[in-house]
C-alpha cells in the first residue's frame, strides 16, 4: 500500500509517500510560499535526485496537484497515476481533549478539528486547508489525521491542570496538551524495542530537542507528563520560543516597551530562546559554534537550554519515582554529542554513565551510555512520517 503523508502549514507543505509494506520512502518534498509570490516546490526521488519546480501555487490546492503531478511525472515519477495512492495520513496539531488517537477523517472529524482552530489558530486551520485540498483531488480515498497531541492525553488530572481558576478550564478548555507527541510514541515505542522489551515495563524519558523542544515521561507505555502546555511555548528553552519564565515578565515588558499582549506573544514564540538570547542565530549549530568560540551570550544561552533540559528529565525521574531509559530525538538530540553529554553531566545522581565512545553518533539508532550504566541512554532518530504512515495503515486496512 502506499500511503501519501501530508504536514500542512500556511505557507508550506511537507510530504512523503511511503511504500508501507517496505516502508520504504519512495518520494518527498516541500512546496514552499504557498499564496505568494515565487512558490517552490522541491521534489526528491529515493534515490537522491532533487527536482525544483517553480511554479505558482496560489492555494494549496494547485500545490497538491502539483505534488501528484511530480509523484506522477513520465521520467522522475514513482507512481503511473493518482490511484496508486491508497491512504493519506494528515499531520494535525490540536486534537484538544476530543482525540486521544488518530482517526479516519469523515465530516465530523474535520468539524471537531475546527473546534480546536482556538487552541492552535496558527496550525489546524493551515491542517483543515490541506485535508480540504486533498479531499478536492483525491476523494475516494481514505484519509487520517494523526494529533501531535494525541500521545499526551493520557496525562493525569495532576499533570495537566493549571494552577488557574478552574472556570478557564471548564470555559476554555485551558489546560496543558502538550505537542511532538508522534514523536514521543515513536521513540519509545523503539526505546523499548532496542533493549527488546515492552514498553509497557519501562520507564522511558524523550527528549525532543530541536528547534521546537519538548521532553516527555513515559511511563509503562503511557505518557504521564511533558513539557510543552496549552502552547508549544511552554517547558524547554527552545530556537526562538522562550519557553517557562515568570507570566507576570509579559505585562512588565509590555508597559516598559509600550507593545501589545499579542506582539509580546509573538516575541516570546519568535525572537526569543537561543536565538534572543545569543543574538546569533535560531540555529543550535551556529549557536553551539559561537559558543565554542567562547562567545559570551553563546555560552550562556547553550549552558540555559542544556540545564533546562536536565531540570525537566529530573523532574520526570521524580514524576514516575524513577527510570530506565532517557532517549534523545529529533536535530539536537539525535546529530549532537555534545548536547547529550552536557545534559548528561547533571544525571550522575542517578548512576548514568554516557560512553564518550559510543555517544560519537549522528543520527543513528544507538544505546549510548557504558554497560553498567543505572539508566540507558540511547540516541534514537525520530520519524514522525513514518509513525504517521503506520498509524493510517492500521486504521485503513
Ligand atoms: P524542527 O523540526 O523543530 O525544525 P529539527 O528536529 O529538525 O527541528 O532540529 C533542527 C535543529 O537541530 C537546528 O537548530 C539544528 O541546528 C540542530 N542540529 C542539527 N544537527 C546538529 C548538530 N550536529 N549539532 C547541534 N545541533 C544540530
Amino acid at each position: 500500500m502506499n500511503i501519501l503523508v501530508i504536514n500542512c502549514g500556511s505557507s508550506s507543505l511537507k510530504y512523503q509517500l511511503i511504500n508501507s509494506d517496505t516502508e520504504d520512502v519512495l518520494a518527498k518534498g516541500l512546496c514552499e510560499r504557498i499564496g505568494i509570490d515565487g512558490s517552490l516546490l522541491t521534489h526528491k526521488t529515493s534515490d537522491g535526485e532533487k527536482i525544483k519546480i517553480e511554479n505558482p501555487m496560489p492555494n494549496h490546492t494547485v500545490a497538491i496537484k502539483l505534488v501528484i503531478d511530480a509523484l506522477t511525472d513520465a521520467n522522475y515519477g514513482v507512481i503511473k497515476s493518482l490511484e496508486e495512492i491508497n491512504a493519506v495520513g494528515h499531520r494535525v496539531v490540536h486534537g484538544g481533549e476530543r482525540f486521544a488517537s488518530s482517526v479516519i477523517i469523515d465530516d465530523e472529524v474535520m468539524k471537531a478539528i475546527e473546534e480546536c482552530n482556538d487552541l492552535a489558530p496558527l496550525h489546524n486551520p493551515a491542517n483543515l486547508i490541506g485535508i480540504n485540498a486533498c479531499k478536492e483531488i483525491m476523494p475516494n480515498v481514505p484519509m487520517v489525521a494523526v494529533f501531535d497531541t494525541a500521545f499526551h492525553q493520557t496525562m493525569p488530572e495532576k499533570a495537566y491542570l493549571y494552577g488557574l481558576p478552574y472556570e478557564y478550564y471548564e470555559k476554555y478548555k485551558v489546560r496543558r496538551y502538550g505537542f511532538h507527541g508522534t514523536s514521543h510514541d515513536y521513540v519509545s515505542q523503539r526505546a523499548a524495542a532496542m533493549l527488546n522489551k515492552k514498553r509497557e515495563d519501562l520507564k522511558i524519558i524523550v527528549c525532543h530537542l530541536g528547534n521546537g523542544a519538548s521532553v516527555s515521561a513515559v511511563d509503562h507505555g503511557k505518557c504521564v507528563d511533558t513539557s510543552m502546555g496549552l502552547t508549544p511555548l511552554e517547558g524547554l528553552i527552545m530556537g526562538t520560543r522562550s519557553g517557562d519564565m515568570d507570566p507576570a515578565i509579559c505585562e512588565f515588558i509590555c508597559q516598559k516597551e509600550g507593545i501589545t499582549p499579542a506582539e509580546m506573544n509573538n516575541i516570546l514564540n519568535k525572537k526569543s530562546g537561543v536565538y534572543g538570547m545569543s543574538g546569533i542565530s535560531s540555529d543550535f549549530r551556529d549557536v553551539e559554534d559561537g559558543a565554542a568560540k567562547g562567545q559570551p551570550r553563546a555560552v550562556a544561552a547553550m549552558d540555559a537550554f542544556y540545564y533546562r533540559a536536565a531540570k525537566y528529565v529530573g523532574s520526570y525521574v521524580a514524576a514516575m519515582n524513577g527510570v530506565d531509559v532517557i532517549a534523545f530525538t529529533a536535530g539536537v538530540g539525535e546529530n549532537s554529542k555534545e548536547g547529550r553529554d552536557e545534559i548528561c553531566k547533571y544525571l550522575g545522581y542517578l548512576g548514568t554513565e554516557i560512553d564518550a565512545e559510543k555517544n560519537n553518533v549522528r543520527g543513528e539508532e544507538r544505546i549510548v551510555s557504558k554497560e553498567g550504566s543505572k539508566v540507558t541512554l540511547m540516541a534514537i532518530p525520530t520519524n514522525e512520517e513514518l509513525a504517521i504512515a503506520r498509524q493510517t495503515l492500521e486504521l485503513v486496512k
